[in-house]
């Protein structure tokens, strides 16, 4: 570990490129589903085998949410793109080369914002993923010399989204990445699923001395499978690079393998420059022109972005935290949008869901989906409060109930006798009552221990389990022993 004084020596320096894997239903350049956890080399079409000739044809769902995904960060969408071979030598790629896009990307040029931050998008580039490897050892192949290969993965559409080097800290990284998760999972093209690695990312780290103007030498870190791991792979990497420095060496660019386990990152292979790939254009696929009315659709079918519902949260009273916490929880978010759009009053709401419902998800390790609590059924015991039918308090008490069973709070209310009492009279005599029953209490609160009045509002409560008007009892109280 480098110590904070070392640290403030260097400036570091980060870039992201994401590869997110897109939702469509079938593969980027063959008619094979795009799924996964189906039977091992079942989605292999001959063009996802690289057959003799094959031609790709180029899938159209899959350049939409390129494109969505590319107004999204703010990217322009150039009139023409095209698609280039990208060449090299792997048994999980069966063709021999991989189809990417090289100099003619589907986005350029785009930024999204990271706490008021500009972080710069550079360019958003269509390419197919490659198969999987099983090493022996995974399905009781321990000892085994061999490594199985399933390609019902080899052409699934993948958009790969290269960052500026615009990062500061693992902190804005992490922020960054689980923004980009956030867009592309609000708009529907992806899981955004890092344990899965339906979204994957590589990290470019450098460091340079404070100050200086020229970046240093990057190391790319691969294989980051979750949010944290990718805070704790730059970490890691910023000490080993500025150990290197300090020592007198030379950080030396190649792709290292974090190891979440061990915690450190491990060189795997010196990092190749594009020119080794051999990249030329995909002769088996025309340019791509995307008309200015093609783009306006999509902008026009564009969903409410994340950073927009905050914004909107924010507008109806929420707090910055609370905005923020729902928004990252999308299925939460959408709860909540439905609950709203049901006439609720916002701020009830958020109480419910920041409270009992988020502390019962978390409880059980569940989403708002799996429980039987519908936007409805919300609604309807937050207009039981604001009508004065029940008390808050006794919201918060049958919320699990609805959260376990789905039944309707009225039906609840009704059946348990929770209706509140508003009532003067009955509740003037249980005030009465309390009083009478404590009077060194009574005599401290007239000598000035006003807190008491508290206390005195509790045992009423207790006497009608929750029911009593909390307002009402409190201005008889004052009036009684006031
Ligand atoms: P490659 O495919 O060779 O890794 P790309 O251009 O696709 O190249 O990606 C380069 C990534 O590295 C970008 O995200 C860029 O912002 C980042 N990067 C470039 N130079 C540096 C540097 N000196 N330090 C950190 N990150 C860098
Ligand atoms: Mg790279």
């Amino acid at each position: 570990m480098v110590d904070q004084e070392l640290r403030d020596k260097y400036e570091v320096v980060i870039g992201l490129e994401v590869h997110a894997q897109l939702k469509t239903k079938s593969k980027i350049f063959a008619p094979d589903k795009n799924e996964f956890g189906q039977e091992p080399n079942t989605l292999t079409s001959p063009i996802t085998l690289g057959m003799p000739g094959v031609l790709p044809v180029l899938n159209k769902e899959a350049v939409n949410m390129g494109i969505l995904t590319g107004l999204a960060l703010n990217c322009e969408i150039p009139a023409r793109c095209k698609f280039d071979r990208k060449q090299y030598f792997y048994p999980d790629l069966p063709k021999g080369y991989q189809i990417s896009q090289y100099d003619e990307p589907i986005c350029v040029n785009g930024h999204i914002e990271i706490n008021g931050k500009r972080i710069g998008i550079t360019r958003a580039h269509l390419e197919e993923d490659a198969g999987k490897l099983v090493h022996a050892g995974a399905d009781g192949l321990a000892g085994s010399s061999y490594s199985l290969v399933d390609l019902n993965r080899a052409g699934t559409p993948l958009l790969e989204i290269v960052s500026e080097p615009d990062m500061r800290s693992s902190e804005e990284a992490r922020n960054y990445m689980e923004e980009l998760r956030n867009i592309v999972r609000y708009i529907g093209v992806c899981d955004g699923n890092l344990e899965e690695g339906s979204m994957r990312c590589d990290a470019n780290i450098s460091i340079m001395p404070k100050g200086s103007k020229e970046f240093g030498t990057r190391a790319e870190i691969k294989n980051v499978n979750s949010f944290s791991a990718l805070q704790r792979a730059i970490e890691y990497e910023i000490d080993r690079q500025i150990e290197i420095v300090e020592e007198g060496g030379q950080v030396v660019q190649e792709t290292r393998l974090w190891d979440d386990n061990a915690r450190e990152t491990k060189s795997m292979r010196g990092k190749e420059d594009a020119h080794d790939y051999r990249y030329f254009p995909e002769p088996d696929l025309m340019p791509l022109e995307i008309s200015r009315e093609w783009v306006q659709r999509i902008k026009d079918s564009m969903p409410e972005l994340p950073s927009q519902k905050r914004e909107r949260y924010k507008s109806l009273g929420l707090s910055e935290y609370d905005a923020n916490v729902i928004v990252e929880q999308m299925g939460l978010a959408l709860f909540f949008d439905k609950v709203l759009e049901l006439g609720a009053t916002p701020k009830i709401a958020v109480n419910f869901i920041m409270g009992e419902i988020a502390a019962y998800l978390k409880e059980d390790h569940i989403e708002i989906t799996d429980t039987k609590l519908t936007p409805e059924n919300l609604a309807e015991l937050i207009s039981l409060i604001e009508k004065g039918t029940i008390s808050n308090n006794i919201g918060k008490q049958i919320i699990i109930e609805m959260l376990k069973d789905g039944t309707k709070a009225s039906v609840i209310v009704e059946k348990k006798g929770l209706s509140q009492i508003t009532d003067e009279g009955a509740i003037k005599e249980l005030v009465q009552k309390v009083v009478d029953a404590h009077p060194s209490e009574v005599e401290a609160y007239k000598n000035g221990k006003t807190n008491l009045l508290g206390f005195f509002v509790g045992q009423v409560m207790k006497e009608t389990k929750g029911r009593a008007n909390p307002k009402t009892v409190n201005q008889l109280l004052k009036e009684i022993i006031g």
